[in-house]
């Protein structure tokens, strides 16, 4: 094993770049955030937000209306029960953002525990005819999802990134 690279430099530059790997996929890197082409479901709604009566989920459906959705690292209350919505007929979507990165997120109509950061951009839109900013937790700054706006505007809140008051 004469002339390599000293094994700890090679496993920090790998660190490295899982890190800025990372970055990116938490919006702070250039270009689009969200999925690219080859992922946007073939949907037929309209696009806009549905009525409560079209929500499908299951998972919360046992907690009262104004149970506090927080998020998970500071506990900063996000959005509430209420909030969900079902947006082209689902409340939960599973999409991937150009890098490869897999988000399982919620919509909701409201998440004002969450700070949006940039403008609005259309490029690379999971939800055709809306745009998106990254949203923060506004206590600790983490990523929890996405504000989406064009007819109507809602959250796509990432749902491991909340939890329920402890
Ligand atoms: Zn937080």
């Amino acid at each position: 094993m004469d002339g390599g690279l000293p094994f700890h430099a090679h496993r920090g530059y790998l660190r490295d770049m899982a890190g800025a790997m990372e970055r990116q996929a938490a919006g702070h890197g250039a270009g689009g955030l969200l999925g690219a082409v080859g992922y946007r479901l073939k949907e037929t709604a309209s696009g806009a937000p549905q009525t409560p009566e079209a929500q499908a989920d299951e998972a919360l459906e046992t907690h009262e209306p104004e149970t506090p959705l927080c998020c998970s690292r500071c506990g900063h209350p996000v959005t509430r029960v209420r909030h969900r919505i079902a947006v082209n007929g689902r409340h939960s979507h599973t999409r991937a953002n150009p890098y490869g990165f897999v988000y399982h997120f919620g919509c909701f109509a409201q998440a004002d525990g969450c700070t949006v950061d940039g403008p609005p951009t259309e490029e690379e839109t999971w939800f055709p005819g809306f745009r998106w900013q990254v949203a923060h937790c506004a206590a600790c700054r983490t990523h929890l999802g996405w504000a989406f706006r064009g007819e109507g505007s809602f959250f796509g809140l990432l749902l491991d990134r909340l939890t329920l008051p402890s």
